[in-house]
């Protein structure tokens, strides 16, 4: 071979290095598929399961590691992996530690896709689900049965808001050695330490505060334990989840301002849902910090903080029709699903349809309070209301 590579061979091998020596704030986004290994020993030591190396783009590169690493830390848990979504994630974790001839059981009131995820399992797969009164506490006991294997639970319920006790609910699995994973995506692992109140596997929708800008979707699954994390690495191979390293990056930048953005929400949110406690257009407030939500007792004591996300039973004398009106009419508050970004939305539900059993008689409203000025937000509100008239 000639001392001179041709021009095409130069455009692929190229001699020329960087120096080396450089620092910046933010972590590098290494893009890969293929990673190289300096030899054929090294590729054929190197191992997926082991998070100390580089075997392939879809399992690890430096970005999707800093980020797991760092999101493990904000739980205090040990391991990580990384979703394209916060359902992926839920669905990972089913896949993981469920087979069939196994039971699981899911609150009511739960991420309405982690519902209809958990009525396929059961249609398809041979897989025993029932549904659960968030607020059972001590009482999920009588409902673990021989082959029941996890228990998911959420903290609290992103529409209708309970928080149920998890301590109580961890005590009677781990009794009956049932897993129990969490939905802490409300918390965003700042306002609950789950794994300190029990919990084994802790899920996030990284789409609401983690990336906090609307424009990342993505999910993780923590935990402490090696073996429960074996399982989930496991899945997660087979399964072939992979994240965009462009959006591990965007999720990495925002996290240093997370917990700022959240206490922010949860100031806004909870002066906004003070003054609608106030309104005589409104019966109930869902606030986990308000005494009408059904748990506040339990957030007291096992909660530092709220966030920006809370919903309003609005009073029954209000047909769908003025509730959505005043959706309508609000224009600070855009109409659309998620939450944890700048903006603020309001979403009407239909609980009858989302609900085993669903008792109140007045409209429920979803409000995510973003980061805009509170008062400008209740200005908003307030002439919203008064086109229900
Ligand atoms: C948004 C959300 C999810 C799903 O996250 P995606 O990234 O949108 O799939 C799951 N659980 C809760 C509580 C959520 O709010």
């Amino acid at each position: 071979m000639s001392e001179r590579k041709s021009l095409q061979t130069t455009l692929i091998h190229s001699d020329y290095r960087a120096p080396g020596g450089f620092a910046a704030m933010q972590t590098a986004i290494h893009y890969a598929s293929t990673v190289a290994f300096d030899n054929v020993a090294a590729m054929r030591s190197r191992q997926w399961q082991q998070k100390t190396g580089y075997t392939y783009g879809l399992h690890s590169t430096p970005t999707t590691f800093t980020l797991e690493g760092r999101l493990a830390e904000i739980e205090d848990g040990k391991h990580c992996v990384l979703t394209s979504s916060g359902l992926s994630a839920l669905a990972l974790v089913n896949f993981a530690f469920l087979k069939s001839g196994d039971h699981l059981l899911i609150p009511d009131n739960a991420y309405n896709p982690n519902r209809e995820l958990g009525a396929w399992l059961s249609r398809d797969f041979g897989i025993a689900v029932d549904f659960y009164d968030p607020m059972i506490g001590a009482g999920i006991a009588a409902l673990i049965q021989t082959n029941t294997r996890l228990i998911w639970t959420e903290a609290p319920g992103s529409i209708s808001m309970e928080v149920p006790d998890i301590p109580a609910i961890c005590e009677a699995a781990h009794q009956r050695g049932v897993l129990v994973a969490i939905d802490n995506t409300w918390s965003a692992g700042i306002a609950f330490r789950a794994f300190e109140h029990g919990i084994d596997i802790v899920m996030q929708a990284l789409t609401k505060y983690q990336s906090g800008g609307s424009d990342v979707l993505m999910g993780a699954v923590i935990t402490r334990d090696p073996q429960l994390n074996q399982h989930l690495e496991t899945a997660h191979m087979r399964l072939g989840h992979g994240v965009s390293v462009d959006d591990a990056y965007l999720v990495l930048r925002s996290l240093a301002t997370m917990k700022l953005r959240f206490d922010a929400h949860d100031a806004a949110a909870r002066k906004i849902a003070h003054w609608l406690k106030g309104r005589p257009e409104i019966a109930r407030v869902l606030h986990p910090a308000l005494p009408d939500c059904p748990g506040h007792e339990n957030w007291k004591r096992d909660f530092s903080g709220a966030g920006g996300l809370f919903s309003v039973i609005f009073d029954a004398r209000y047909a769908e029709q003025q509730t959505d009106r005043f959706v309508d009419s609000l224009t600070l508050f855009k109409i659309g699903y998620s939450w944890g970004g700048a903006n603020s939305l309001c979403v009407p539900y239909r609980m009858q349809a989302i609900r085993n059993a669903w008792q109140e008689k007045g409209m429920l409203v979803r409000f995510n309070i973003g980061l805009e000025d509170a008062d400008d937000l209740l200005a908003d509100i307030e002439q919203g209301l008064r086109q229900m008239e």
